[in-house]
């Protein structure tokens, strides 16, 4: 079975709710769940005027080809009311493959790894959480390195908020 990372991203209806329902699908579907990340709360990418995103990486192990996958990907996005939009623009459930084993592909349709995601903070905080280690198989590079290149990272932010946090010892 492959091992693939998928990255989630929604900013419409119930956003956290989307991302559940996105997994049971996918269990639904013949993909082994493995892990959801933590959840956070991100600015829009690209198309910066529309309501803040969700994001979370969701890893599953698969007997499903990378452009099968895709396909059951785009199925799932539809079932849970995603209609076609612009690139980058508001969705209720985006659903990314961001590594398929240490596959490297690149057709008209499907890129992987996903082109974004070595210099997106809303993909890397949340796949650093499960996989920090993991070795980018064009770059060299693992998850933690890239995401430390980036540098601080405030437009990526835990959700739910205002859960309160241990304060520091003076
Ligand atoms: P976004 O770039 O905002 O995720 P879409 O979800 O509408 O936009 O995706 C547009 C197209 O990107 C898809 O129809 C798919 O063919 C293509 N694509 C290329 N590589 C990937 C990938 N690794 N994962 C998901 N979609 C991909
Ligand atoms: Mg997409």
């Amino acid at each position: 079975m492959a091992q693939v990372l998928i990255g989630l991203g929604a900013n419409l209806g119930d956003r956290a709710a989307n991302f559940y329902a996105a997994t049971r699908e996918l269990l639904a579907r013949g993909c082994q769940v493995i892990a959801l990340s933590p959840i956070y709360e991100t600015e829009p990418w690209g198309v910066t005027d529309q309501p803040r995103f969700l994001n979370a990486v969701c890893h599953v192990r698969t007997d499903l080809a990378p452009t099968a996958l895709l396909d059951t990907l785009k199925e799932i996005e539809r079932s849970l009311g995603r209609q076609e939009t612009m690139r980058d623009g508001p969705r209720p459930i985006d659903l990314d493959i961001l590594l398929y084993d240490d596959l490297i592909l690149d057709t008209p349709r499907l890129t992987i790894p996903h082109r974004g995601m070595v210099d997106r903070s809303t993909v890397l905080v949340p796949l650093a959480d499960l996989v920090p280690n993991l070795c980018h198989p064009i770059t060299g590079r693992t998850v933690e390195e890239h995401l430390a290149d980036l540098g601080p990272t405030p437009d990526v932010a835990p959700y739910p908020p205002g859960l309160p946090a241990k304060r520091d010892e003076k």
